[in-house]
């Protein structure tokens, strides 16, 4: 690990500029006083989502704020590699959708677009998705800062599956369906696809006329296996197996598993 990996990593939304002091957002401030206890003169990491950090030091505690000084050069962060990767969802019950947003921003997702499909037992007003929208970005959020991933998570607003071709527009696109008749996502890939639309059902699936209409759009219905999983499994499952292909790929290009 590098010395900036070990430090402790924050989100702020601002510019991060050489020698300008940063008054730290109050959760963060909080997280840095009373469950992390540094103080000044400790360095943390900062980043925007922009895909650089800069390494920052402590110069003031108080109750109400921490604030911070860039002592370092921004340089580039850590982000995910090739294929971009986008992911269209069902909508699901809230904690399930949460975890997703998660697991697919340590998995390297660029997007992530809530769907509405025929059999979707939940919808959204446009309140509510509104604010489950914030709550999804902080969750990314939180995700970015645990896993040493510098770049955002672009969290949309909920679409219907018949607005899905519009939206997602990758060279290679796919849709999980668990009667894809043996069609394995993996074999559909190639290991050097650049960019990689998933779709995946709500919990009582696509229906066959989505499947069909998603066809006439160049979505590939694909397999994850033999068993059916619960959508938020199949998604956490075609990401890894998306990164699997694609590290595949790497390795076979950098001359076997040795190859660096
Ligand atoms: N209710 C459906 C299953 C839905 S599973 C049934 O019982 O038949 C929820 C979603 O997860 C599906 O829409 C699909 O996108 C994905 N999924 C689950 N298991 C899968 C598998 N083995 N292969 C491909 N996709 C799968």
């Amino acid at each position: 690990m590098t010395e900036t990996r070990s430090r402790h990593r924050f989100y702020v939304p601002v510019e991060v500029k050489p020698g300008e002091v940063i008054s730290l957002p109050g959760e963060t401030s909080r997280q840095i006083r009373r469950v992390l206890r540094l103080s000044i003169g400790d360095e943390v990491t900062l980043f925007n989502g922009t895909g650089f950090e800069t390494v920052a030091r402590i110069i003031d505690v108080s109750r109400s704020h921490v604030d911070v000084k860039p002592v370092g050069k921004t340089v580039a962060g850590t982000v995910p590699g090739q294929p971009d990767v986008h992911l269209g969802l069902g909508l699901l019950k809230a904690d399930r959708f949460d975890l997703v947003v998660q697991k697919a921003t340590e998995l390297g997702v660029r997007s992530v677009t809530p769907i509405e499909c025929e059999r979707s037992v939940v919808s959204l007003s446009a309140d509510r998705a509104q604010s489950r929208r914030a709550r999804w970005e902080r969750i990314s959020i939180e995700a970015l800062e645990q896993s040493g991933r510098a770049d955002f998570v672009k969290v949309r607003d909920p679409i219907r599956l018949t607005d899905a071709p519009e939206q997602f527009r990758s060279s290679r696109k796919l849709v999980a369906w668990e009667q894809a008749n043996g069609r394995s996502l993996v074999t559909s890939l190639e290991q050097d696809d650049s960019a990689v639309d998933v779709l995946v059902g709500p919990e009582g699936g696509f229906s066959e006329t989505e499947i069909v209409q998603l066809g006439a759009h160049g979505f590939e219905p694909v397999s994850l296996g033999s068993l059916i999983l619960r959508s938020e499994t199949a998604a956490i499952c075609a990401l890894a197996m998306i990164r699997a292909v694609a590290e595949i790929g790497r390795v076979d290009r950098l001359g076997g598993p040795g190859g660096r």
